[in-house]
């Protein structure tokens, strides 16, 4: 089967934009600079131009083990062939169920879905259910997906409201937003409302900036959880998996309610999961609280969370990943001194930001708010032609398939585009 309609991106993207609302089919991608690619291998890009980009964009944070790593992709690919989707229980999600609990280790149930977005409602039913309370504490900065209650721009003055045309405000007026890492702003809203069902956070900031949670921070919204008898969810859809095996809560030592995972659990296949204490979790195995999906648990999400989720444990790529990003961090700050662009790179390893601002370190959403975003969405046009794949907000991600060629490459590539930027 030829996979060649057009020859070039830009005869692509001219044919996409008659059939695909401004040539994409995620808003996220519109801002992004308009290429087509013909695959992904381990940290690799190639795109129909015939150029390779070292990635670090990494499907915003899935391919965690790179692209088409081959145990996953063989795994899933031969599950597959017994059919997808049964509208019945299988062996295999009770597998990877059992897996995920174990690895995790805090968890006694998960249920799965497809999208991060999807989960994160299921967890705030899940929260109103159990406390008999309406309203969700939330923070300044921080995405859990694009519906009508979640969606939002955070103005200078506070508060939060529609990030979108069409979309419904009334039902972002149940969110109280306050500043995250700000322990006292947390307690004053929890003293002041007697509604609150749940604390929903990232529990690294990884949606504006990279900005881990200060000493105590986690440890003080778990004691306010449970002083005010609100449930706490850490959204850990990008740094489940990510941050440490366990995720942010492992790396931290806190332990959460609930947790929304996504992204790196299925390694770039469509799965989210919601893991829980029993106590909640079993409000859906009693049928009082519907959650449901004719796709959730599908024979290739439980085989892609089962291998997936395997091969990270048995790998182990975490130091790997820390290292060779801390090490990339060090050559974009070196290429940034070098030629003077006052760059400021901050974050973990495995998951960075960069951002031209007056700030450094960022502690908190109005810190990146006050970053110059268009001129580093300059600057990420610069990389992405000189061939490393970023996100235009700043975010960078490292795989355990990147390798010292890889650095390598990106060094030399990221050189020639702050020199061509300066
Ligand atoms: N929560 C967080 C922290 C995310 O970063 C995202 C997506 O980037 C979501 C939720 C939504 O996940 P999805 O895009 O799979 O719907």
């Amino acid at each position: 089967m030829s996979t060649t309609i057009a020859s070039s991106s830009a005869e692509f993207d001219r044919r996409a934009r008659r059939r695909l609302p401004g040539g994409v089919n995620s808003n996220v991608r519109l801002a992004a600079p308009r290429i087509y690619f013909e695959r992904g291998a381990g940290a690799r890009l190639y795109d129909v131009d015939g150029k390779d980009y070292v990635d670090h964009l990494l499907g915003q944070g899935p391919n965690i083990l790179g692209h088409a790593p081959e145990p996953v992709q063989s795994y899933v690919s031969s599950a597959v062939r017994r059919g997808m989707v049964y509208a019945a229980e299988h062996e295999e999600e009770l597998i990877a169920a059992e897996q995920v609990c174990d690895i995790l280790d805090w968890p006694d149930m998960v249920r799965f879905g497809v999208s991060g977005t999807e989960s994160v409602q299921a967890a705030f039913r899940l929260a109103r259910a159990f406390t008999g309370r309406r309203r969700i504490v939330r923070f300044e900065g921080h995405y859990h997906g694009w519906l009508d209650n979640t969606l939002a721009a955070f103005p200078a003055e506070g508060g939060c409201i529609p990030a979108s045309a069409g979309q419904v405000g009334d039902y972002l007026e149940d969110t109280v937003i306050t500043p995250w890492n700000d322990l006292d702003a947390v307690r004053q809203r929890l003293a002041a409302d007697d509604d609150i069902a749940a604390i929903v956070t990232e529990p690294v900031m990884l949606n504006a900036g990279a900005i881990e949670p200060c000493a105590g921070y986690l440890e003080g919204l778990r004691g306010l959880a449970d002083e005010f008898g609100v449930v706490l969810i850490f959204d850990e859809v990008i740094t489940g998996f990510r941050v440490a095996l366990g995720g942010a809560a492992q790396r931290y030592g806190v332990t959460p309610d609930l947790a929304v995972y996504g992204k790196a659990v299925a390694a770039g296949w469509p799965v989210s999961l919601l893991a829980g204490r029993a106590d909640l979790m079993e409000r859906f195995g009693t049928g009082e609280v519907n959650h449901s999906g004719t796709f959730n648990a599908s024979v290739m999400a439980a085989a892609a969370v089962r291998s997936a989720t395997a091969t990270l444990r048995d790998t182990d790529p975490y130091d790997h990943i820390e290292k060779h990003g801390q090490q990339l961090m060090e050559v974009i700050r070196d290429a940034s001194n070098r030629h003077r662009l006052g760059l400021h790179v901050q974050g973990l390893g495995m998951a960075f930001h960069t951002s031209f601002g007056p700030e450094a370190p960022i502690t908190d959403y109005r810190g990146v708010a006050r970053t110059d975003g268009a001129k580093y969405g300059r600057l990420a046009r610069f990389l992405i032609e000189h061939g490393v794949w970023v996100a235009e907000r700043g975010v960078w991600y490292v795989s355990a398939a990147h390798g010292d060629q890889d650095l390598h490459d990106a060094e030399s590539r990221i050189d020639a585009a702050f020199r061509a930027f300066a």
